[in-house]
């Protein structure tokens, strides 16, 4: 029995060693040809996004190569306009003179004409003439500022002005236009004085043209108000009237070049302007660091337009 359990020991030893050695190499031979196959999977997954990679390199460089042509072309339109713009200026300017002069005479002699005592008939026709000359003559000085501002030209010469004054001149013309249409113009009490550095002109323009339009835009037997007042050290410029008013969504839009209310009804009204006044103002006020605007209730229900500027600007 000894006998056989020293014989039989080691061969059952030797045949589970061998079982096991086997089992091991089987499952380690699975194991590796699975992490090759999930390998290769990756292979293949990273070589799909290179190519993928390849392929959107090469269409990011085409996309380049077209935007540097398109800036190209923009670039010499950007040129040509450049140019052209600057043709429109020289033509306006020229246009703008040439037409001054003779629109002048013609003033100068319907004038002298009215005075001559005509029939009632032709007294109309010759004041028609010169409301029609003045009328045209805003619009070429309107334009000849417009020109100047697009050309950067529209210098101010400052100087030091009481702008209590500049207002004291305006008025009295301004009220006898108000008393043509029916409108009823009040100033409040000036204060003293008021002492900045401004040019004198432009800014009685700017207040001219806040004045002209609220009579303009206010029917007869409704009112316009001036009011001037420091606040801090800012001019500040109110102008109330109870006219048309304007459209809440248009406010900020009629300080545009050219842009005339779209809400506003009245064509016999639009057709006295051109749209332009406001954005000079704009220009004007802005180069003497003040800011300028409008509000208004609604339509129907009267604007108050105003501008302020620093006193020394
Ligand atoms: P214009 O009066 O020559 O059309 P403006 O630039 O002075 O040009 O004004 C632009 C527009 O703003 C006017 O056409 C009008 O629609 C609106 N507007 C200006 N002032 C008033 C006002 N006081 N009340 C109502 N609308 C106004």
């Amino acid at each position: 029995m000894e006998f056989i359990i020293i014989i039989l020991l080691p061969v059952l030893l030797l045949m589970a060693g061998s079982g096991i050695l086997v089992v091991s190499q089987v499952t380690g031979f699975m194991q590796s040809s699975s992490l090759n196959q999930r390998q290769q999977i990756s292979n293949g997954i990273i070589q799909q996004y290179m190519v993928q990679i390849a392929m959107a390199q090469s269409q990011l460089f085409q996309r380049s190569r077209e935007l540097e042509a398109l800036s190209s072309k923009l670039a010499l339109s950007n040129q040509e306009l450049a140019g052209l713009n600057e043709m429109k200026t020289k033509f306006l300017s020229m246009v703008v003179h040439d037409v001054r002069t003779p629109l002048a005479s013609i003033r100068g002699f319907s004038e002298m004409l009215i005075k001559k005592m005509p029939g009632e008939k032709e007294a109309v026709y010759l004041k028609n003439i010169v409301s029609s000359t003045d009328q045209l003559g805003r619009l070429i000085s309107d334009l000849t500022d417009l020109a100047m501002i697009e050309a950067g030209k529209l210098k101010m010469e400052k100087t030091q002005i009481d702008f209590v004054d500049v207002a004291r001149d305006i008025v009295p013309g301004i009220s006898i236009n108000a008393q043509k249409r029916g409108v009823e113009f009040t100033v409040q009490p000036y204060p003293g004085t008021m002492l900045m550095g401004g040019d004198r002109f432009r800014l009685s323009q700017v207040l001219m043209n806040l004045l002209n339009n609220a009579i303009k835009f206010t029917p007869a037997g409704k009112r316009v108000d001036l009011t001037l007042r420091a606040e801090g050290r800012m001019l500040c410029a109110y102008v109330k009237d109870s006219g048309i008013g304007i459209h809440p969504s248009e406010t900020k839009k009629i300080f545009e070049k050219f842009y005339q209310a779209k809400h506003q009804k009245d064509e016999k009204l639009r057709k006295q302007g051109w749209g332009l006044g406001l954005s000079i103002a704009t220009e004007i006020i802005r180069s003497h660091k003040g800011e300028i605007g409008a509000s208004s209730p609604g339509l129907g229900k009267g604007s108050t337009f105003y501008f302020r500027v620093p006193v020394n600007s």
